[in-house]
């Protein structure tokens, strides 16, 4: 795999607002995230977390701002020197450039774990049959689940179909890697394991990820930013070993002592 430029930012948040009817929940936001940078998304419930990760989705659409992936625009495209709002069939040629993994797997029930990892290749980017199971055995060995590469998602246990859902998500090569919760309706015990997934993706492949999540000593653990949400803006960011242990800001500080 290619090593990225360094800083190169891989998205974009131009003053960005979404709001639904009076409700503001996206506010103003100016927000990058670096090629390569594995960025934490932590705050309140209802600060507007994971409305960022479906705007980038593109399963919210947004009122005002703009947005750039890899240095095109997504929410809206270039027509005659301008931008104008993205069409659908736009939005259908940038949506591959982002993957996501949700708290729940959503696994395709029907398909066996190789099965679901190949699908999106060969429905969506045209792979042959034979170079998606290429690929997706190479991702089922990455997330250490090859051995079951033919069961169907109802034999596999919470944690694997969570790696299952990452390797899926991963087949599509995407420039940006979103998490949301990923570990949240699993059990203690097998949280590591998808966890462990996720270190490995930071350490040896640097993706570019956006992760939202409740787990605080993960995100210290493998951030290279954290920012913390408040009322649909940033309230504070920065490294994790100095926004946990020396956060500035009075909401953050709140926010810290209270979930400790
Ligand atoms: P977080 O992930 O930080 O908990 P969300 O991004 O899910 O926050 O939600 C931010 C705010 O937007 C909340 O007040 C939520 O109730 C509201 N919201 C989210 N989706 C919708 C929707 N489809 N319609 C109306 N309000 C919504």
């Amino acid at each position: 795999m290619k090593l990225p430029e360094p800083n190169r930012p891989m998205v974009r948040f131009m003053n960005v607002s979404k709001s639904y009817g009076a409700l503001t929940v996206i506010n103003n936001l100016n927000f990058e995230v670096a090629e390569g940078e594995m960025v934490s998304i932590i705050g309140p419930s209802g600060s507007g977390k994971t409305t960022v990760l479906r705007i980038l989705m593109t399963l919210e659409a947004i009122n005002e701002g703009v947005i750039y992936v890899d240095g095109k625009p997504l929410t809206h495209m270039p027509k005659g020197g301008k931008l104008v709002p993205a069409n659908e069939k736009y939005l259908r040629g940038m949506r591959s450039s982002i993957g996501m993994c949700f708290q729940h797997f959503n696994l395709f029930p029907h398909m066996t774990a190789l099965q679901n990892c190949m699908e999106g290749p060969v429905q969506v980017l045209g792979l042959s049959k034979s170079e998606a199971r290429v690929r997706a055995e190479e991702l089922l060995t990455m997330v250490g689940l090859i051995d079951k590469k033919d069961e169907h998602p109802s034999r596999l246990s919470g944690g694997q179909q969570q790696r299952v859902a990452i390797a899926r998500a991963l087949a599509m090569r995407p420039k940006v890697m979103l998490f949301d919760e990923v570990t949240s309706a699993l059990d203690p015990e097998v949280i590591g394991e998808v966890t462990n997934v996720i270190r490995k993706l930071v350490q040896e492949y640097r993706l570019t990820m956006l992760m939202v999540t409740h787990q605080m000593g993960f995100a210290r653990d493998i951030s290279d930013r954290v920012c913390f949400f408040y009322g649909g803006k940033i309230e504070e960011q920065g490294p994790p070993q100095e926004l946990f242990t020396r956060p500035q800001r009075e909401r953050t500080k709140q926010f810290l002592s209270a979930i400790k």
